[in-house]
């Protein structure tokens, strides 16, 4: 017998003596398994309103009312109007692994409801007090059954139309120690709104109401897809959104995303649904990326809605206990598919549609709405005409050639014609509709190119835009591997640090890929004996520096894809043409036709837009034409 210290607690003796025995293994009582569960599935109110709301969709509800008091923690009540649980089964659907979604291990092959585990209403009655009331279409009344901390009460009718009704009380009341990892009041409002968000998003035929501390916070009525992410996400998201449509199902992603001139701080705007389920999950998030990549640089992140479906027995979505990660059969081939489908939706080219109109409609009713409530009527204008002399200015291809490199014959269009045969020289009104940018009138203080198309009028950044074309014209040579090097008569020597001479000499195989030829020529010296001929007349030994930065900056022996896009980038705004540059009308024109043949020109390789788009009814409404 152990000797018992004086002063000590017999309990503690106790405590200790178990301690001191060999374990034994036991079966855990049922509520403690539930708990454990619950620890998965129910980590705080958002995640059991999650549960409800899926059981809700499951059950085919066209309307879900949501209720919470203080974050949900004190309440979360979900109402829905669907099939209803018969009044019989009401224990069945609190007990754990009672589900009436699947039968079979093979039905798990192909899950198509939200839920599955048959666990979520069993946990969710272990760690909070709950009231599950239901009745079925057919049912002559409602009935109810309250479960407390594994206790199950017994069933009892109840006043209710079809369908069922679940409140959850006290979250965690019967344990602390969950129930001190929850966050403030608001903050568990805000996880649960979330919730809401994502679930709506890809439920638009249902109608939802949020309402918090009985104060309504969200009403969505029934709408479709498009109309539902605008009041979810706002008419930001919605006016920046192009459709990205891919695939013929049941392999296919359809949706929306954003181009790079909205974009988030946070990934809080990326919703990603597979087979309706919103997921979080790596391959699609690096898939996204990718897509991105080429023209969104930097710390941004792109803001989508996108929906992906495929066979569910090519994706495993009994991962986690949450189900909000997903395992696919073909990681790589939903990548690939993923990846092309939002770059090819991001890089319609400039004539497909005008991305930027909306925009600049807003900006011009703001205009006209300030000065809507100042102005008088507006006097008698005359109608807004071509700048004279337009149609008789002609200049020399050769002058494009000189600022924007040979290269345009690399792109169909009619750049590529002898100068004498450009269109613009002959009839430009006529022939306004055949290009979607029109027709350059004018340059405005060496930034802008303003022309004049079919719409109206056409603003277009000169730098961005020419930065764009010339990174599209490289990469596209690049991967080729036809980017040819034009030798320098006489090389330039350039002095360089020791760092830069090792890396001028590790990376002398890639530069030679992009046109760069270097050989060192001293101690402290190397030489540029061809530099890429997509490039005429650039600095070279500055763009070499930088390119030589941006290798440092990444510090790998083999230059991947991303950094070789990023570099190319880099070389790209170095060659494109500077502000300030006077260019003439032919080399204006020349650049509006080689965006229209360029790829993603919509945006300059930093994700700023490159043009805008003022149609007419815009410049009528500000200056109050037909009112
Ligand atoms: P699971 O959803 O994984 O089947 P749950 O514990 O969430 O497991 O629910 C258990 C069962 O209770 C469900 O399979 C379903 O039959 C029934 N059920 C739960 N909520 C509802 C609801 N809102 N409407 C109709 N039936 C429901
Ligand atoms: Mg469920």
């Amino acid at each position: 017998m152990t000797k018992v210290p004086a002063g000590r607690h017999p309990l503690r003796v106790f405590v200790v003596l178990i301690a001191l025995l060999p374990p034994s293994i036991r079966v855990l009582p049922d509520l403690v398994i539930n708990q454990i569960a619950a620890g998965e599935v129910v980590e705080r109110p958002a995640s059991a309103l999650k549960e409800l709301i899926e059981n809700s969709l499951d059950a085919g509800a066209t309307r879900i009312g949501v209720e919470l008091l203080a974050g949900g923690i004190k309440r979360i009540r979900v109402e829905d109007d669907g099939i209803g649980i018969a009044e019989r089964e009401l224990p069945l659907a609190l007990s754990r692994h009672a589900t009436s979604k699947i039968a079979t291990s093979d039905d798990l092959e192909r899950v198509a409801s939200l839920g599955f585990r048959g666990e979520a209403l069993a946990s969710l009655a272990s760690i909070a007090r709950v009231t599950l009331s239901s009745r079925r279409r057919d049912a002559a009344h409602a009935a109810s059954l309250e479960a407390n901390g594994g206790s199950m009460g017994d069933v009892s009718a109840a006043a209710l139309a079809e369908g069922t009704v679940v409140v959850a009380d006290e979250l965690f009341y019967n344990t602390p120690a969950r129930r001190k990892f929850l966050k403030s009041e608001g903050t568990e409002f805000g996880h649960c709104e979330d919730v809401v968000r994502r679930l709506a998003l890809a439920a638009p035929d249902v109608a939802f109401t949020l309402s918090h501390n009985g104060r309504r916070v969200a009403q969505w009525p029934v709408a479709n897809a498009k109309e539902r992410i605008g009041a979810i996400l706002g008419a930001d998201f919605a006016e920046a959104a192009v459709a990205v449509e891919a695939g013929t199902p049941p392999f296919s992603l359809r949706g929306w995303v954003a181009l790079p001139r909205y974009t988030r701080a946070t990934r809080d705007q990326q919703f990603f649904f597979v087979n309706g389920r919103f997921v979080r999950d790596k391959l699609i998030a690096h898939a996204v990326k990718a897509a991105y990549a080429d023209v969104l640089h930097g710390e941004r992140q792109p803001a989508l809605v996108l929906f992906f479906d495929l066979d569910p027995a090519l994706v495993d979505v009994n991962v986690h206990p949450a189900k909000t990660e997903v395992r696919f059969r073909d990681g790589h081939a939903v990548h690939r598919f993923i990846q092309h489908a939002i770059g090819k939706s991001l890089a319609a080219p400039v004539g497909a549609d005008a991305p930027a109109v909306s925009e600049s409609e807003r900006f011009l009713e703001r205009i006209a709405a300030r000065r809507m409530e100042t102005a008088s009527p507006a006097p008698y204008q005359p109608r807004f005409a071509l700048a004279p002399g337009v149609a008789q200015v002609a200049e020399p291809l050769a002058a494009y050639r000189t600022i924007f490199g040979e290269n345009q014959r690399d792109s169909p269009g009619e750049n590529a014609r002898p100068a004498n045969d450009l269109p613009f020289r002959r009839e430009p009104h006529a022939r306004a509709d055949e290009h979607p940018l029109g027709y350059a009138i004018a340059q405005l203080h060496g930034v802008y190119i303003l022309a004049q198309n079919q719409r109206g009028l056409v603003v277009v950044d000169m730098h961005a835009a020419h930065e764009r074309i010339v990174y599209e014209r490289m990469k596209a040579a690049q991967s080729r591997g036809a980017m040819a090097s034009q030798p320098l008569i006489a090389p330039l020597s350039v002095a360089l640090g020791e760092r830069d001479r090792e890396l001028a000499e590790r990376h002398r195989g890639f530069l030679l890929e992009i046109g760069f030829d270097i050989a060192p020529l001293c101690e402290t010296e190397v030489a540029i004996r061809a530099v890429p001929a997509l490039l005429p007349g650039i600095d070279a030994p500055a763009m070499l520096r930088e390119l030589l930065d941006d290798l440092a900056r990444h510090g790998q022996t083999r230059v991947h894809e991303a950094v070789r896009d990023e570099l190319l980038s880099t070389m790209a705004c170095h060659a494109a043409v500077r502000a300030n540059r006077s260019l003439t009308l032919a080399e204006m024109n020349a650049l509006l036709r080689d965006m229209e043949a360029t790829e993603r020109s919509g945006q300059c390789n930093h994700g700023r837009p490159t043009w805008f788009q003022f149609g007419m009814n815009d410049l009528d409404r500000l200056f109050m034409r037909g009112r």
